[in-house]
């Protein structure tokens, strides 16, 4: 039988944490060179393009739904549909 479970990956919040930005929505761009070769300290902070700025990925798991069907072994043999 079926039945309705919290996704483990997202914790049911169906979104997770940038892996890019850390879920800041911003990296910075550390390695950034000005035009006269100078290295720009600190860099620039830019919006993340993977989440577009959101910190947040949509869970591929469960679509964003938070949630996933489990399907459960039944241990007492096979039931009808109930
Ligand atoms: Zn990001
Ligand atoms: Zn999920």
């Amino acid at each position: 039988m079926a039945q309705v479970e919290r996704c483990s990956v997202c914790t049911g919040n169906g979104y997770i944490s940038c892996p890019i930005c850390n879920g800041k929505g911003k990296i910075r761009k550390d390695t950034d060179f000005l035009s006269n070769n100078v290295f720009k300290v600190g860099g620039d902070v830019e919006r993340c393009q993977t989440c577009q700025g959101t910190g947040k990925l949509l869970c591929k798991i469960c679509n964003g739904a938070g949630k996933i069907l489990v399907e459960k072994p039944s241990s007492t043999g096979f039931r009808p549909f109930s």
